[in-house]
C-alpha cells in the first residue's frame, strides 16, 4: 500500500458507480480509480492523505484516505472559484505523473489558503502561472534575442526574439511588460507583487498556452 498527501484536481465519473480522481501531489500528478466508493475526500480542491495500490500504468487503485483540509473558504466569492479554477487548470496544463514538483505544489497549496485573503483572487492565479512557467524554466531573463544581437520585442517559447527572428505566435512586449513579468517571475513576496492591480492578464495566458497547449482531457 502507498500513501501521498496532495489536492484533488478533478473527479470524473466512470461508468455506473466509479470515479477517476486526478490528485495534484509533490510528487507530480497522480490518478486513482475508485470503485464504488463516495467519500467527501473525493471532491475537487480538496487536500488530504490517500492510500492507495499501484495500478497498471500511471492508474492507481484508491483505497482509503483521510481530509487535511476542505478549502470551504474558496466558496464564499465566485472570484475564489475561478481563481482556484485557473490554478488547477494551469497544474493540469503543465504537470503530469511521474514528474516530482514539491516546490510548486507548495506554492499551489499556499495560493489556495491565500485566494479568500487577497483583494484580486485572478491576479494571485497569473501570478501563479508566471510562476510555473519559470518553475519548468520556460522563462528565461534575456536582454538580447536568441538568434542575433539586437535587442528583442518578442517571447516565444520561454525565450525573447527581435522582430525580425519572432517566430510565428510570439508575444509582442514593451520594455514596461517585460520588466513586469520579470518582477513577477523573480519576486519573493507575493503581497508586494499584488500590491498594484495585474494589468496583464492575457499576456500571461498567451506565454503559458504557448507553452502548455489545452488538451483535450484524457482519464
Ligand atoms: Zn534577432
Amino acid at each position: 500500500m502507498n500513501t501521498c498527501v496532495g489536492v484533488v484536481l478533478s473527479v470524473l465519473a466512470f461508468q455506473e458507480s466509479d470515479q477517476i480522481v486526478t490528485v495534484f501531489s509533490p510528487s507530480g500528478i497522480v490518478k486513482f480509480f475508485v470503485k464504488r466508493k463516495r467519500s467527501p475526500l473525493l471532491s475537487a480542491l480538496t487536500e488530504g492523505e490517500f492510500v492507495y495500490a499501484a495500478g497498471r500504468g500511471d492508474m492507481n487503485k484508491f483505497r482509503d484516505g483521510s481530509i487535511l483540509e476542505q478549502h470551504l473558504k474558496l466558496r464564499d466569492r465566485l472570484e475564489n472559484l475561478e481563481a482556484a479554477g485557473k490554478l488547477v487548470q494551469a497544474v493540469m496544463q503543465s504537470q503530469m505523473p511521474g514528474k516530482a514538483a514539491p516546490h510548486l505544489y507548495q506554492l499551489f497549496c499556499y495560493c489556495l489558503r491565500m485566494i479568500p485573503e487577497v483583494e484580486r483572487p485572478l491576479d494571485l492565479a497569473a501570478l501563479f502561472l508566471v510562476k510555473t512557467l519559470k518553475h519548468e524554466g520556460l522563462f528565461q531573463q534575456l536582454q538580447r534575442c536568441t538568434a542575433c544581437e539586437k535587442n528583442p520585442s518578442s517571447r516565444y517559447g520561454g525565450e525573447r526574439y527581435c522582430a525580425e527572428h519572432a517566430p510565428r505566435g510570439s508575444l509582442k512586449l514593451n520594455y514596461e511588460e517585460e520588466e513586469r513579468l520579470i518582477e513577477l517571475a523573480n519576486g519573493r513576496s507575493l503581497k508586494e507583487l499584488l500590491a498594484k492591480p495585474l494589468e496583464q492578464h492575457a499576456q500571461i495566458t498567451t506565454l503559458f498556452d504557448q507553452e502548455f497547449p489545452t488538451k483535450p482531457f484524457t482519464a
